[in-house]
Protein backbone atom coordinates (compact mmCIF):
# COMPACT_ATOMS: atom_id res chain seq x y z
CA UNK A 1 0.00 0.00 0.00
CA UNK A 2 1.11 3.44 -0.59
CA UNK A 3 1.30 6.04 2.27
CA UNK A 4 0.84 9.28 1.60
CA UNK A 5 2.29 11.86 3.79
CA UNK A 6 0.85 15.63 4.30
CA UNK A 7 2.58 18.48 2.06
CA UNK A 8 4.17 19.50 5.62
CA UNK A 9 5.17 16.45 7.11
CA UNK A 10 7.86 16.52 9.06
CA UNK A 11 10.75 13.73 8.99
CA UNK A 12 10.01 12.62 12.45
CA UNK A 13 6.40 11.97 10.95
CA UNK A 14 8.35 9.80 7.94
CA UNK A 15 10.05 8.36 9.93
CA UNK A 16 7.29 7.28 12.83
CA UNK A 17 5.46 5.40 9.82
CA UNK A 18 8.18 3.48 8.92
CA UNK A 19 8.57 2.31 12.45
CA UNK A 20 5.05 1.50 11.94
CA UNK A 21 5.64 0.00 8.78
CA UNK A 22 8.31 -2.54 9.64
CA UNK A 23 6.88 -3.23 12.98
CA UNK A 24 4.19 -4.85 10.21
CA UNK A 25 6.72 -6.89 8.89
CA UNK A 26 6.36 -4.96 5.92
CA UNK A 27 9.45 -2.83 4.04
CA UNK A 28 9.33 0.60 3.92
CA UNK A 29 9.96 2.28 -0.14
CA UNK A 30 10.17 5.92 0.25
CA UNK A 31 10.18 8.58 -2.20
CA UNK A 32 10.61 11.70 -1.67
CA UNK A 33 8.36 14.23 -4.26
CA UNK A 34 8.94 17.80 -4.69
CA UNK A 35 5.92 18.70 -2.93
CA UNK A 36 4.73 15.17 -1.09
CA UNK A 37 6.87 12.16 0.64
CA UNK A 38 5.19 8.90 -0.46
CA UNK A 39 6.13 6.02 1.58
CA UNK A 40 5.41 2.37 -0.17
CA UNK A 41 4.49 -0.42 2.06
CA UNK A 42 5.36 -3.57 0.59
CA UNK A 43 4.46 -7.41 1.45
CA UNK A 44 2.70 -9.13 2.91
CA UNK A 45 0.22 -5.29 3.03
CA UNK A 46 -2.97 -6.87 2.73
CA UNK A 47 -3.03 -8.77 6.12
CA UNK A 48 -2.79 -4.83 6.89
CA UNK A 49 -5.49 -2.71 7.89
CA UNK A 50 -5.38 0.72 6.08
CA UNK A 51 -6.71 1.90 9.42
CA UNK A 52 -2.86 1.27 11.29
CA UNK A 53 -1.51 4.39 9.17
CA UNK A 54 -4.93 6.37 8.17
CA UNK A 55 -4.68 8.04 11.89
CA UNK A 56 -0.75 8.55 12.40
CA UNK A 57 0.25 12.24 12.29
CA UNK A 58 1.38 13.53 9.27
CA UNK A 59 -0.62 10.97 7.17
CA UNK A 60 -3.02 12.20 4.49
CA UNK A 61 -4.07 9.23 2.58
CA UNK A 62 -3.28 5.47 2.90
CA UNK A 63 -4.51 3.72 -0.75
CA UNK A 64 -3.79 -0.08 -2.22
CA UNK A 65 -2.04 -0.74 -5.27
CA UNK A 66 -4.03 -2.74 -7.10
CA UNK A 67 -1.92 -4.35 -9.25
CA UNK A 68 0.42 -7.40 -8.31
CA UNK A 69 3.77 -5.33 -8.31
CA UNK A 70 3.84 -2.70 -6.55
CA UNK A 71 7.26 -0.58 -6.68
CA UNK A 72 7.17 -1.13 -10.52
CA UNK A 73 3.53 0.15 -10.64
CA UNK A 74 2.82 3.60 -11.99
CA UNK A 75 -0.09 3.93 -9.32
CA UNK A 76 3.50 3.94 -6.73
CA UNK A 77 5.38 6.30 -8.73
CA UNK A 78 3.43 8.37 -10.75
CA UNK A 79 6.17 10.27 -12.67
CA UNK A 80 8.74 9.17 -15.38
CA UNK A 81 11.60 7.52 -13.28
CA UNK A 82 14.52 9.35 -14.80
CA UNK A 83 18.17 7.75 -13.41
CA UNK A 84 21.72 9.17 -14.35
CA UNK A 85 23.94 6.30 -15.82
CA UNK A 86 27.69 7.62 -15.82
CA UNK A 87 27.63 10.77 -18.23
CA UNK A 88 23.73 10.11 -19.58
CA UNK A 89 20.05 9.61 -18.12
CA UNK A 90 17.70 7.19 -18.96
CA UNK A 91 14.25 7.59 -19.38
CA UNK A 92 13.83 11.23 -19.12
CA UNK A 93 13.35 13.25 -22.52
CA UNK A 94 16.27 12.14 -23.97
CA UNK A 95 16.74 8.67 -26.10
CA UNK A 96 19.74 6.41 -25.15
CA UNK A 97 21.23 4.45 -27.50
CA UNK A 98 23.48 1.13 -26.34
CA UNK A 99 25.42 -0.07 -29.12
CA UNK A 100 28.28 -2.38 -29.43
CA UNK A 101 28.55 -6.16 -30.17
CA UNK A 102 26.75 -9.29 -29.54
CA UNK A 103 29.76 -10.72 -27.90
CA UNK A 104 33.29 -9.59 -26.68
CA UNK A 105 35.72 -11.38 -29.56
CA UNK A 106 38.75 -9.88 -28.59
CA UNK A 107 40.32 -6.68 -27.74
CA UNK A 108 41.40 -5.48 -31.28
CA UNK A 109 37.85 -6.18 -32.08
CA UNK A 110 36.16 -4.45 -29.21
CA UNK A 111 37.86 -1.35 -29.54
CA UNK A 112 37.48 -0.65 -33.10
CA UNK A 113 33.54 -1.16 -33.09
CA UNK A 114 33.72 0.73 -29.19
CA UNK A 115 35.17 4.15 -31.79
CA UNK A 116 33.35 3.36 -34.39
CA UNK A 117 29.69 3.17 -32.44
CA UNK A 118 30.63 5.93 -30.16
CA UNK A 119 31.37 8.11 -33.52
CA UNK A 120 27.74 6.97 -34.70
CA UNK A 121 26.56 8.64 -31.53
CA UNK A 122 25.94 5.59 -29.43
CA UNK A 123 25.83 6.86 -25.45
CA UNK A 124 26.65 3.22 -24.11
CA UNK A 125 28.87 0.23 -24.67
CA UNK A 126 27.45 -3.53 -25.26
CA UNK A 127 29.60 -6.62 -25.51
CA UNK A 128 28.45 -9.87 -24.05
CA UNK A 129 31.08 -11.39 -21.63
CA UNK A 130 29.36 -14.27 -20.34
CA UNK A 131 27.01 -15.71 -23.44
CA UNK A 132 23.74 -17.90 -22.52
CA UNK A 133 24.47 -20.11 -26.22
CA UNK A 134 21.38 -22.66 -27.33
CA UNK A 135 24.59 -25.13 -28.09
CA UNK A 136 27.02 -25.74 -25.48
CA UNK A 137 29.48 -25.90 -28.22
CA UNK A 138 29.26 -22.35 -29.46
CA UNK A 139 31.24 -20.03 -28.31
CA UNK A 140 30.47 -19.17 -24.71
CA UNK A 141 31.91 -15.89 -24.28
CA UNK A 142 35.49 -14.57 -23.10
CA UNK A 143 34.74 -14.57 -19.03
CA UNK A 144 36.61 -12.44 -17.05
CA UNK A 145 39.05 -11.11 -20.26
CA UNK A 146 35.80 -9.81 -21.68
CA UNK A 147 35.38 -7.91 -18.87
CA UNK A 148 38.57 -6.65 -19.09
CA UNK A 149 38.24 -5.74 -22.61
CA UNK A 150 35.13 -3.52 -21.81
CA UNK A 151 36.85 -1.43 -19.04
CA UNK A 152 39.31 -0.50 -21.25
CA UNK A 153 36.94 0.25 -24.28
CA UNK A 154 35.25 2.44 -21.60
CA UNK A 155 38.61 3.88 -20.64
CA UNK A 156 39.25 4.59 -24.50
CA UNK A 157 35.79 5.97 -25.04
CA UNK A 158 34.09 7.61 -22.61
CA UNK A 159 31.05 5.30 -22.66
CA UNK A 160 29.64 3.09 -19.79
CA UNK A 161 29.41 -0.43 -20.22
CA UNK A 162 26.34 -2.72 -20.37
CA UNK A 163 26.94 -7.23 -20.06
CA UNK A 164 25.03 -9.60 -19.25
CA UNK A 165 25.07 -11.39 -16.06
CA UNK A 166 24.23 -15.09 -16.54
CA UNK A 167 25.00 -16.68 -12.86
CA UNK A 168 24.43 -15.28 -9.21
CA UNK A 169 27.92 -16.23 -8.66
CA UNK A 170 28.77 -13.33 -11.17
CA UNK A 171 27.71 -10.80 -9.27
CA UNK A 172 30.68 -9.82 -7.66
CA UNK A 173 33.24 -9.42 -10.66
CA UNK A 174 30.28 -7.74 -13.24
CA UNK A 175 29.94 -5.04 -10.49
CA UNK A 176 33.80 -4.44 -10.21
CA UNK A 177 33.63 -3.88 -14.53
CA UNK A 178 30.28 -2.91 -15.76
CA UNK A 179 28.22 0.55 -15.46
CA UNK A 180 24.99 -1.85 -16.49
CA UNK A 181 23.68 -5.59 -16.08
CA UNK A 182 22.16 -7.35 -18.03
CA UNK A 183 19.70 -9.80 -17.13
CA UNK A 184 18.96 -12.23 -20.56
CA UNK A 185 15.38 -13.16 -21.71
CA UNK A 186 16.31 -16.51 -20.55
CA UNK A 187 17.12 -15.75 -17.11
CA UNK A 188 14.37 -13.68 -16.78
CA UNK A 189 12.38 -15.42 -13.97
CA UNK A 190 15.64 -16.50 -12.67
CA UNK A 191 14.48 -15.60 -9.37
CA UNK A 192 17.65 -16.16 -6.94
CA UNK A 193 19.59 -14.03 -9.54
CA UNK A 194 17.20 -10.94 -9.68
CA UNK A 195 17.29 -10.95 -6.12
CA UNK A 196 20.96 -11.09 -6.09
CA UNK A 197 21.38 -8.16 -8.61
CA UNK A 198 18.39 -5.96 -6.42
CA UNK A 199 21.09 -6.32 -3.41
CA UNK A 200 23.28 -4.18 -5.44
CA UNK A 201 23.13 -0.86 -6.81
CA UNK A 202 24.51 -1.12 -10.15
CA UNK A 203 21.81 -0.53 -12.87
CA UNK A 204 20.29 -2.94 -14.36
CA UNK A 205 18.25 -3.81 -17.99
CA UNK A 206 16.15 -6.60 -17.43
CA UNK A 207 15.10 -8.10 -21.12
CA UNK A 208 12.04 -9.55 -21.32
CA UNK A 209 11.64 -13.46 -21.25
CA UNK A 210 10.85 -15.50 -24.40
CA UNK A 211 7.15 -16.70 -23.89
CA UNK A 212 6.91 -14.08 -21.04
CA UNK A 213 3.62 -11.57 -20.67
CA UNK A 214 4.23 -8.51 -19.43
CA UNK A 215 3.01 -8.71 -16.15
CA UNK A 216 5.42 -11.39 -15.97
CA UNK A 217 8.13 -8.82 -16.63
CA UNK A 218 6.86 -6.36 -14.14
CA UNK A 219 6.76 -9.05 -11.71
CA UNK A 220 10.87 -9.64 -12.30
CA UNK A 221 11.72 -5.68 -12.22
CA UNK A 222 9.63 -6.04 -8.73
CA UNK A 223 12.14 -8.69 -7.52
CA UNK A 224 15.14 -6.31 -8.52
CA UNK A 225 12.98 -3.33 -6.88
CA UNK A 226 12.60 -5.09 -4.17
CA UNK A 227 16.21 -5.25 -3.06
CA UNK A 228 16.35 -1.36 -3.07
CA UNK A 229 17.94 -1.32 -6.56
CA UNK A 230 15.80 1.26 -8.15
CA UNK A 231 17.47 1.53 -11.60
CA UNK A 232 15.81 -0.81 -13.13
CA UNK A 233 15.19 -0.29 -17.24
CA UNK A 234 12.89 -3.10 -19.33
CA UNK A 235 13.60 -3.94 -22.50
CA UNK A 236 11.84 -5.64 -24.98
CA UNK A 237 13.70 -7.85 -27.22
CA UNK A 238 11.01 -9.47 -28.98
CA UNK A 239 8.38 -12.55 -28.77
CA UNK A 240 8.34 -16.45 -29.46
CA UNK A 241 4.84 -16.14 -31.81
CA UNK A 242 4.07 -18.98 -34.74
CA UNK A 243 6.01 -16.54 -37.21
CA UNK A 244 9.52 -17.89 -38.35
CA UNK A 245 9.84 -15.04 -41.28
CA UNK A 246 11.54 -13.24 -38.55
CA UNK A 247 13.47 -14.57 -35.62
CA UNK A 248 10.93 -12.98 -33.20
CA UNK A 249 8.23 -10.90 -33.11
CA UNK A 250 8.71 -7.60 -32.00
CA UNK A 251 5.89 -6.32 -29.02
CA UNK A 252 5.69 -2.96 -30.73
CA UNK A 253 2.42 -2.76 -28.08
CA UNK A 254 4.68 -3.74 -25.15
CA UNK A 255 6.00 -0.41 -25.23
CA UNK A 256 2.90 1.79 -24.69
CA UNK A 257 1.38 -0.94 -22.56
CA UNK A 258 4.72 -0.78 -20.07
CA UNK A 259 4.80 3.11 -19.85
CA UNK A 260 1.42 3.18 -19.11
CA UNK A 261 1.58 0.53 -16.40
CA UNK A 262 5.08 1.34 -15.14
CA UNK A 263 7.35 4.21 -14.34
CA UNK A 264 10.23 2.94 -15.27
CA UNK A 265 12.52 3.57 -18.53
CA UNK A 266 11.46 0.80 -21.70
CA UNK A 267 14.30 0.11 -23.60
CA UNK A 268 14.13 -1.65 -27.34
CA UNK A 269 16.28 -4.06 -29.20
CA UNK A 270 15.72 -3.92 -32.40
CA UNK A 271 18.37 -6.94 -33.53
CA UNK A 272 16.80 -10.08 -31.20
CA UNK A 273 13.82 -8.61 -32.12
CA UNK A 274 14.05 -9.26 -35.70
CA UNK A 275 17.02 -11.11 -36.42
CA UNK A 276 18.14 -9.74 -39.20
CA UNK A 277 19.83 -6.36 -39.88
CA UNK A 278 18.11 -5.35 -43.08
CA UNK A 279 15.06 -4.69 -40.56
CA UNK A 280 16.75 -3.24 -37.90
CA UNK A 281 16.44 0.21 -38.63
CA UNK A 282 12.46 0.47 -39.13
CA UNK A 283 11.78 -1.44 -35.89
CA UNK A 284 14.21 1.04 -34.02
CA UNK A 285 12.42 3.52 -35.33
CA UNK A 286 8.70 2.06 -34.67
CA UNK A 287 10.05 2.05 -31.14
CA UNK A 288 10.91 5.12 -30.84
CA UNK A 289 7.95 6.56 -32.68
CA UNK A 290 5.79 4.29 -30.20
CA UNK A 291 7.49 6.46 -26.69
CA UNK A 292 10.57 3.49 -26.00
CA UNK A 293 13.16 5.86 -24.07
CA UNK A 294 16.06 3.82 -25.64
CA UNK A 295 17.20 1.23 -27.80
CA UNK A 296 19.79 -1.40 -27.78
CA UNK A 297 21.21 -2.79 -31.00
CA UNK A 298 24.08 -5.01 -31.86
CA UNK A 299 26.54 -3.73 -34.12
CA UNK A 300 29.90 -5.50 -35.46
CA UNK A 301 32.86 -4.71 -38.07
CA UNK A 302 32.59 -7.53 -39.91
CA UNK A 303 29.19 -9.03 -39.02
CA UNK A 304 29.85 -12.01 -41.62
CA UNK A 305 32.69 -13.38 -39.16
CA UNK A 306 31.44 -12.10 -36.17
CA UNK A 307 31.69 -15.35 -33.30
CA UNK A 308 27.62 -14.70 -32.16
CA UNK A 309 24.44 -12.72 -33.96
CA UNK A 310 26.29 -11.36 -36.79
CA UNK A 311 23.13 -12.05 -39.30
CA UNK A 312 21.67 -8.83 -37.14
CA UNK A 313 24.54 -6.98 -36.28
CA UNK A 314 24.96 -3.76 -38.10
CA UNK A 315 27.98 -2.47 -39.71
CA UNK A 316 29.16 0.83 -38.41
CA UNK A 317 28.13 2.70 -41.50
CA UNK A 318 24.21 0.74 -41.25
CA UNK A 319 24.74 2.23 -37.75
CA UNK A 320 25.63 5.85 -38.31
CA UNK A 321 22.47 5.68 -40.54
CA UNK A 322 19.92 4.32 -38.66
CA UNK A 323 21.04 7.05 -35.71
CA UNK A 324 20.29 9.45 -38.28
CA UNK A 325 16.87 8.27 -38.90
CA UNK A 326 15.96 7.57 -35.53
CA UNK A 327 17.07 11.37 -34.44
CA UNK A 328 14.57 12.35 -37.19
CA UNK A 329 11.80 10.37 -35.16
CA UNK A 330 13.20 11.42 -31.70
CA UNK A 331 12.02 15.19 -32.79
CA UNK A 332 9.05 13.98 -34.55
CA UNK A 333 7.83 12.94 -31.00
CA UNK A 334 9.47 15.41 -28.96
CA UNK A 335 12.40 13.26 -27.94
CA UNK A 336 15.93 14.02 -28.94
CA UNK A 337 18.45 11.60 -28.50
CA UNK A 338 20.72 12.03 -25.88
CA UNK A 339 24.49 13.36 -26.99
CA UNK A 340 27.10 10.81 -26.88
CA UNK A 341 29.40 11.80 -23.29
CA UNK A 342 32.83 12.10 -24.88
CA UNK A 343 31.38 14.34 -27.80
CA UNK A 344 29.26 16.42 -24.67
CA UNK A 345 33.60 16.54 -23.24
CA UNK A 346 35.00 17.69 -26.61
CA UNK A 347 32.20 20.12 -27.21
C1 LIG B 1 22.08 -10.57 -26.15
O1 LIG B 1 21.77 -9.41 -25.81
O2 LIG B 1 23.09 -10.83 -26.83
C2 LIG B 1 21.14 -11.66 -25.79
C3 LIG B 1 21.56 -12.90 -25.63
O3 LIG B 1 19.87 -11.22 -25.67
P1 LIG B 1 18.52 -11.98 -25.24
O4 LIG B 1 18.71 -12.38 -23.83
O5 LIG B 1 17.46 -10.96 -25.46
O6 LIG B 1 18.37 -13.17 -26.17
MN1 LIG C 1 23.10 -11.33 -29.25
Amino acid sequence: MMIIMHPGATKQQVAHVIEHIEAHNLSAHVIEGVEQTVIGAVGESHTVSTDVFETLPGVQTVQRISQPYKLASRQFHPHDSVFPIDGFSVGGEEIAIIAGPCSVEGRTQLLEIAQAVREAGANALRGGAFKPRTSPYAFQGLGEEGLEYLAEARELTGMPVVAEIMAVSQVEIMVKYVDVMQIGARNMQNFNLLRAVGETRTPVLLKRGLSATVEELLMAAEYILSGGNTRVMLCERGIRTFETATRNTTDINAIPVLKSLTHLPVILDPSHSTGHAAYVSAIAKAAIAAGADGLIVEAHQDPAHAMSDGKQSLTPEAFAKMVSQVKSVAEAVGRRVAVPLAHRERG
